[in-house]
């Protein structure tokens, strides 16, 4: 198959991106099996072992082939690299880490350690730089590449990249959906929607409304909560909200039923609750009361 000069730079980055993340997965995979090892044993050998997984990630595809796993995936492999360059980029890729972490382990040579400190940010600026050019020029995102001049190069033929649009569109009818939930559902007056819903069916004691003064002792309970009222408040029957719950309901409708005895609370009604001694009853209020106890029993 002709090999095509050109290849994209997202292409390009996926490929690094994969390697890294191939090289991840072994060493989450090695950090399982070591799992139930002494944990001293195992940091110690810890650089070690990064730099045979990087050995043997090599070994497997740049040793014998043209390219790395994560270019095999995307159809690249590198254009004129030889023997000497491969073996030079295992060398480039294996040994300033292995010499960080050996630093970093040892921590006896302060010198030493502030030194490969400094060369490891000029590395990163410089890793930088090259992100730079390569974002210009549109070859070698690493800098190891740059160094070697190892251009990637597509196998098949020049062409775009397949993308599934199927799970494209799943995606974007999903983010859709629930962006739309999440901004769309909050607006909606659920309470007003009960409201309604309720009174389209009939009620035998609609209208029978009965307005009376509640009465609290430690025992009353919110009529909605079911729990001790917080600022009780009452709005024409003989029960007792705490505020939140009776004005929650009046942000949504101006009237709506008592949960307990089905009674037409409205707004204007909307008392807070004042315990009253017997005495401050007027006359009217005190022969309602009687007379209105009298039903009940
Ligand atoms: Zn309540
Ligand atoms: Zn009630």
């Amino acid at each position: 198959m002709p090999s095509s000069p050109y290849v994209s730079r997202i292409n390009q980055i996926d490929a690094a991106q994969l390697d890294d993340e191939i090289y991840k997965v072994l060493r989450n995979q090695v950090k399982r099996i070591t799992e139930y090892q002494p944990v001293e044993r195992i940091d110690r050998w810890q650089p070690e072992i990064d730099a045979l997984l990087k050995f043997l990630v090599w070994n497997f595809s740049l040793r014998g082939g043209k390219s790395t796993f994560g270019q095999q995936l995307l159809n690249l492999h590198y254009g004129n690299i030889n023997r000497t360059k491969s073996v030079l980029y295992l060398i480039l890729i294996v040994v300033p880490a292995y010499t960080r972490d050996k630093l970093l382990d040892g921590a006896g040579n302060r010198r030493l350690s502030s030194l490969f400190d400094r060369i490891a940010n000029v590395a990163k600026l410089l890793e930088f730089i090259n992100l730079l050019i390569f974002l210009h020029r549109g070859t070698q995102p690493r800098l190891v590449e740059y160094l070697l001049g190892i251009p990637s190069r597509s196998t098949t033929t020049h062409k775009p990249r397949n993308i599934g649009y199927s799970y494209m569109t799943r995606e974007l009818l999903w983010h859709g959906l629930m962006e739309l939930f999440t901004t769309g559902l909050p607006m909606i007056n659920f309470h007003y929607l009960k409201h309604t819903i309720k009174n389209l069916i009939p009620r035998r004691n609609r209208g029978n409304v009965r307005r009376s003064f509640p009465t609290m002792n430690s025992t009353t309970k919110c009529a909605y909560c079911n729990d001790t009222p917080i600022m009780p408040m009452h709005a024409g029957c003989e029960h007792i909200f705490c505020y939140y719950c009776l004005n929650a309901h009046f942000v949504a409708t101006n009237e709506f039923e008592c949960m307990v005895c089905g009674t037409q609370l409205r707004v204007q009604d909307a008392k807070t609750y004042e315990a009253r001694s017997a005495m401050s009853y007027s006359k009217d209020e005190a022969a309602k009361m009687i007379e209105s106890a009298g039903h009940d029993s």
